[in-house]
């Protein structure tokens, strides 16, 4: 089962997509943590990556992709996947049907997590994520329940580089124009499944899950 989480910086996808992956008991593979991953180890990919997500640029479709695929390959994810920030254009959309029919699969489905853009830039300038474990918090939708504290692991929260105001204001450019395409190109596959995503974190889930419950996840 192979489900993409889309919508843009700040609609949701991280903590929607890691519900879900529990949920369903798949893997949850977010290109965003990965990168940031290899940035904080100073891995030859990470070297490669840090200008561009500290600018709020994409990072090169051949790094991607190639690190996308190799994580496809790994055995947690041989049920299926929940990605999270990937495909980001058309290019890696079309780089990952391949790579899939290749092995016989597809894409299920694509769940798009819409929000008024007003709402993205109030949640991405309250947002926190947790050093080690990279759980989201929100300063008022979603704080932890110690200050500076994951719940989860009890890592140190830190706001991310690329939640500051200018950097947001590209990365939010570079949606619209490189990965808002993707929501016709799946439409269009007759995959597409909207989201509302204002309201409460679990209101978006029960709206994802029984949106999803009426497709042909319904006989799992
Ligand atoms: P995210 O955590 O998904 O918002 O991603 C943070 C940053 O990582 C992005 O602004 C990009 O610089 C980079 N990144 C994440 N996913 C991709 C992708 N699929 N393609 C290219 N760059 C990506």
């Amino acid at each position: 089962m192979y489900i993409i989480l889309l919508g843009a910086p700040g609609a949701g996808k991280g903590t929607q997509a890691a519900i879900l992956a529990q949920k369903l008991k798949l893997a949850h593979i977010a290109t965003g943590d990965l990168f940031r991953q290899a940035v904080e180890q100073g891995t030859e990919l990470g070297i490669k990556a840090k200008s561009y997500m500290e600018t709020g640029r994409l990072v090169p479709d051949e790094i991607t992709i190639q690190m996308v695929l190799e994580r496809l390959s790994a055995p947690d994810c041989a049920a299926g996947v929940i990605l999270d920030g990937f495909p980001r254009n058309l290019e890696q959309a079309k780089a990952l049907d391949k790579a899939l029919a290749e092995r016989a699969l597809a894409i299920d489905r694509v769940v798009y997590i819409k929000v008024a853009q007003e709402v993205l830039l109030e949640r991405l300038s309250g947002r926190w994520i947790c050093s080690n474990c990279q759980t989201p918090y929100h300063a008022t939708d979603s704080p932890p329940q110690v200050e500076g504290r994951c719940d989860r692991c009890g890592g140190r929260l830190q706001q991310r580089d690329d939640d500051k105001p200018e950097t947001v204001k590209k990365r939010l450019k570079v949606y619209f124009a490189e990965t808002a395409p993707l929501i016709d190109y799946y439409r269009q596959a007759g995959k597409l499944v909207e989201i509302d995503g204002r309201g409460s974190i679990n209101e978006v889930s029960q709206r994802i899950i029984s949106a999803l419950a009426t497709g042909k996840f319904a006989a799992r």
